[in-house]
């Protein structure tokens, strides 16, 4: 059954931090809770720990409430973003942390930190001072220090925010590929997207406190809630569409959007839905253009648009600042927000 949230309200004196939150995190499932800075994601995240009392609301394991269960004795782990390693221990001894506090014997202390750190990547180690590790190899001994004594819940707090991206990048795909090899059921706090949509097998988004939305990355991502979720997931301009047999058109023109619901609906278009392409049948003028990690952004100005809206070109040639331009929309880009998702989010 895993873990299950219901109604878990908790206020700081006049600050309502979460509202309501219903959320299961079923076994072995990865859940992301998404949002941005401030929402409530850690005192949510805090909550589940024991670390915060809600003030109302339940938080129960396998349907049992864990309201008077003290935080050492619910069988979590927790990794925060800065890891909050013991200075003064070597590796070895971080890693063993849990495992002396569970009273397992020393030499069966000792194969499962090497077991651990091979895990993580870090076999050879056992003897190093943590305070010569890099940020990375920190992280990675905090998460086999928070697995050692295989939790039945991994809480991890911006795991990977105090890295810089391209080490966050890896990473991620790191630790998605251990939650799923040692079968950890985890739920990830998390402020940035990609991290979210690299680890979960569910996405939550939270926002204001409550949980605006929760499915699979693929569907949260082509089919938000409402617009402040799709804005939040990058959605930049919205048009109204009419979707037929799959097929959603717009003045942008028509795309293949299978699962669509026949009738009205909201496009959300993110930088990538309009890509500068002669054959294209959008026309509009550039009014910025921006060098980007692999792709230049513009800015057009449309005819059939009221403010101007974001497309993307190749990083070579054209078109510049004040070029005309012909623009294609791609469905990779667009996601799609229907009033029957509206009424059945939680
Ligand atoms: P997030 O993790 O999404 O950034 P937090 O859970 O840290 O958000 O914070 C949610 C809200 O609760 C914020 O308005 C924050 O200022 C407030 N808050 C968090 N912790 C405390 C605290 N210990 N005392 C008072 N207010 C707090």
């Amino acid at each position: 059954m895993g873990l299950e949230l219901s109604g878990v309200t908790v206020r700081y004196g006049a600050t309502e931090a979460v509202s309501e939150v219903d959320l299961s995190v079923a076994d072995g499932e990865v859940l992301a809770l998404l949002g941005p800075s401030g929402c409530g994601k850690s005192t949510l995240l805090r909550a589940v720990a024991g670390l915060e009392r809600p003030n109302a609301g339940q938080v129960r394991w396998d349907g049992t409430d864990l309201s008077g269960v003290a935080v050492h004795r619910r069988g979590f782990g927790l990794v925060f973003q800065d890891g909050q390693l013991f200075p003064h221990r070597d590796v070895a001894a971080n890693v063993a942390f849990g495992l002396r506090m569970h009273g397992v014997d020393r030499a069966a202390r000792s194969r499962r930190v090497d077991e651990l750190l091979e895990l993580v990547g870090l076999d050879g180690y056992q003897q190093r001072r943590v305070t010569e590790l890099s940020g990375g190899e920190q992280q990675r001994v905090a998460l086999a220090r928070a697995l050692a004594p295989a939790p039945r819940l991994l809480l991890l707090d911006e795991p990977l925010s105090a890295l810089d991206r391209v080490l966050r990048e890896q990473l991620a795909v790191d630790l998605a590929g251990l939650l799923r090899q040692t079968g950890t059921t985890a739920l990830v706090v998390t402020h940035d997207h990609d991290e979210a949509f690299t680890l979960a097998d569910r996405v939550a988004l939270m926002q204001a406190g409550r949980i605006r939305q929760v499915g699979p990355p693929d569907e949260v991502w082509r089919r938000p809630a409402d617009e402040e979720v799709a804005g939040f997931l990058g959605c930049t301009t919205f048009v109204p569409g009419t979707a037929s047999d799959g097929v959603v058109s717009s003045v942008l023109g028509a795309v293949d959007l299978p699962g669509t619901a026949d009738g009205s609906v909201r496009l959300g278009l993110r930088a990538n839905a309009l890509r500068a392409d002669t054959e294209g049948s959008v026309r509009g003028e550039v009014v910025q253009r921006l060098h980007r990690r692999d792709h230049a952004r513009l800015l057009v100005r449309l005819d059939v648009v009221a403010s101007p809206v974001e497309a993307v070109a190749p990083v070579v040639g054209p078109p510049g600042t004040g070029d005309h331009v012909h623009l294609v929309l791609d469905p990779d880009g667009v996601a799609v927000i229907q009033p029957s998702f509206v009424d059945s989010r939680p």
